[in-house]
Order: C-alpha cells, then structure tokens, then sequence
C-alpha cells in the first residue's frame, strides 16, 4: 500500500511559513494575456541575432564559472543608467525580485521590519516573510498616492529598517515624485527602496537623482518589462558603492550565469530599438485609460505599462468573464478593480470589445 500523500502542514516548516499563499500570477493558456505587464513585443530581430551569437561565444567556456563580479555587465548597465554612476555603484541578479531578496537578506531579517505603502507589489511583502523580517504596511491616500504626512507617521511608530516605495507603483500605475521621497528618505532611519521597475514608461524624474549624498537609498530596475527581456531574467539596483559591496556578504558564488550576462549585455547594445517598443505600449495605455473612462469607470492615471480600473460591482466575475472571452487580466486583490496590462493594438482590440460585452 502507498503511503498516504503528505500534505504540507505535515512537513516541519518555520511557523511563520505555515498557512501562507505563494505567488501566483496565473499562466493559463489564452489568446491575450494581459496580466503580468509583460512587454507585448518580442525582442527585435537583431537583438535576437546579437542575443544568439553572444551566446554562441560564451558557449565554448561554460566548463568554467561566470564572472562572479558581472563587471562587463554592471558596467554597461551603469552607463545605460547615466546620472555619473559607475560599475561599483550597479549589481546585477536574475530579477528585480532576486535583488529585493539580496537587499532584505541584508537589510532585513529575523528581528528587523521592512515597510510598504499599500496597495503595492505583492512580493515586497512576500520576500519580506521569505526572509524572516516583520512586514507592516500603510494605507496610501486620495488616487493611491502616498502621503507625506501619513507616512511619516507610519515610519516613526514602526522605525523599519526598510521601507519600500514602488514608483510608478505596481498596481496602481501611479508615480512619487522626487520631493516625497527625499522627505521619506529624512525620516527613515534603514534603507528606503525605490522599486522602480516601469521607470521607463513613466514620465517623471527617475529617484537616481537622488543618490549622491543618500548612502541609505536603494533604486532597483529590471530589463523584464521595457527591454522585453522577462524571460532571462535580469534586475538590477544602483545604489552607494557601499551598499554592493554589502550584498556580497549573501549573493550566492556565481549566481548570475554566463549565458544570462551575455544576453543582458546583447540586449544593451541594442537598447534604442528595444525601448522603442515602449512608445507603441504607452500609446496603447493611454487608449485603454481613455476608453475606460469614456466607458464611465474610475480609472488610475498611468505611469506604467498597465491600467487600473475599478467600479466594478465584482471584479473576480468581471476576470472570469474576460478569461472566458480569451482576456486574461489580473486581479489584485482589490475590491472593484482589476489590473490589465498595454498589449499590442489587436490585444487591446480584443481586451475593449471584451470589457464592453461583459459590462453591457
Ligand atoms: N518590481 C515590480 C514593481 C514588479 O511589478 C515586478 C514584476 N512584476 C518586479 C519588481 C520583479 O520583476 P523581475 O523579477 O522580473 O525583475
């Protein structure tokens, strides 16, 4: 006889794992899948070349370990950044999500708070709980903006020893300025965390601006939305030259393979055509905020390369009803709204002609 399957509340987990939900954006096999604020457009042809050869020639020395630094990267990186930072100043991970990870490794941990302004990306929260530090949250204010007040507030009676702002904010696309973060930096006394993954699409100043003369201040990037390179997964932060060499003390040996610095670096050479692409998603965006509103549902200004709508009586049918139509959106979490990222033309076609079907 089989023994009987084992269930996980078997198994001798860390307590503060027990009854927690993972991530898990769906990956259901549909025509338009709007729900992760993926880049519609593949890489380009000749970046896809680039990408192919660079590969081809690392390919002959994968008997050996990668450059355990990513200098060449994280030089290249450093100048696609600008703003005069340097190679020491930039690290590279597999993901904007494995450099949070890093940072709270170091940062944060058993005995230390890291804090978010909600609602917010998920997996601050979540990589907060995967590395044992307490996670407190603070409501945002009118249209999800941050508030300056409110926040101050929040930090002195919780003292984090990280505090995250996500800017343009995921899910509410909406941007914080430079002068809100350079009071929040003030008040906090860890390491502020600007994450901003969709800086590209936004138009606003970028917090880089703001790192001569603030060692605690962190901003992360990643080439999985404007370069259309979620795939090979690379992130990486630009922050005081003290701070990387901190996160040596937990990055693994070698975590950054050959192959993925080879295609990040490819895809560099070919940043103009690449980032072209975001003209194309944020005119896409903009039609999906217009005709929502036209539509007469509040809708969030976007900074992103995704639009959040609400109004919705109850927006877990209203994603059903799209996924039924072949539109995959996503559902946050927040009563009334669902979160759906700019495709391309025909995807965002189809998303409008769903939308309108299923609110009649
Ligand atoms: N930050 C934000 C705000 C995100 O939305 C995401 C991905 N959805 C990430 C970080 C992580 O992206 P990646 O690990 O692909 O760099």
């Amino acid at each position: 006889m089989s023994p009987a399957p084992t269930s996980p509340s078997d198994l001798p987990i860390r307590a503060d794992l027990r009854g927690q939900t993972p991530y898990g954006a769906p990956q259901i096999d549909v025509a338009v899948r709007l729900n992760t604020n993926e880049n519609p457009h593949p890489p380009t042809t000749g970046t896809v070349r680039d990408i192919a050869d660079s590969v081809a020639a690392v390919a002959t020395t994968l008997n050996r370990y990668p450059d355990r630094e990513a200098w060449a990267l994280r030089a290249d990186l450093a100048d696609y950044l600008g703003h005069g930072l340097g190679p020491e100043q930039v690290w590279a991970a597999n993901g904007s999500n494995e450099i949070l990870q890093q940072v709270l490794q170091v940062f944060g941990g058993p005995g230390r708070s890291a804090m978010g302004f909600e609602p917010s990306y998920s997996m601050h929260r979540l990589i907060a709980l995967g590395t044992g530090t307490r996670w407190s949250s603070s409501p945002r204010g009118e249209e999800f903006a941050i508030d300056l007040a409110d926040a101050r507030t929040a930090v002195a009676r919780e003292r984090p020893d990280v505090v995250f702002v996500c800017s343009p904010n995921n899910p509410t696309a909406t941007s914080t300025g430079p002068d809100l973060i350079a009071a929040l930096y003030d008040a906090t006394p860890g390491v502020l965390v600007v994450d901003e993954a969709y800086q590209e699409f936004a138009t606003g100043p970028s917090a880089l601006e703001l790192l001569p003369g603030r060692p605690r201040l962190i901003v992360t990037r990643t080439m999985s939305k404007a370069f259309a390179l979620a795939g090979a997964r690379v992130g990486y932060l630009a922050a005081d030259a003290a701070v990387v060499d901190v996160l040596h003390l937990v990055r693994l040996p070698y975590h950054l393979s050959t192959v993925t610095q080879a295609v990040a670096q490819a895809a560099l050479r070919h940043r103009d055509e690449l980032l072209a692409s975001c003209g194309d998603v944020m005119d896409q965006r903009d039609r999906i905020v217009d005709r929502l509103r036209e539509l007469g549902l509040p809708v969030c200004g976007s900074d992103a390369n995704f639009v959040l709508f609400g109004g919705l009586e109850d927006q877990a049918a209203v994603w059903a009803a799209l996924v039924e139509r072949g539109v995959l959106v996503r559902d946050v979490g927040l009563p009334g709204w669902l979160r759906v990222t700019a495709g391309t033309a025909a995807e965002v076609d189809r998303f409008l002609v769903a939308v309108e079907e299923v609110l009649g």
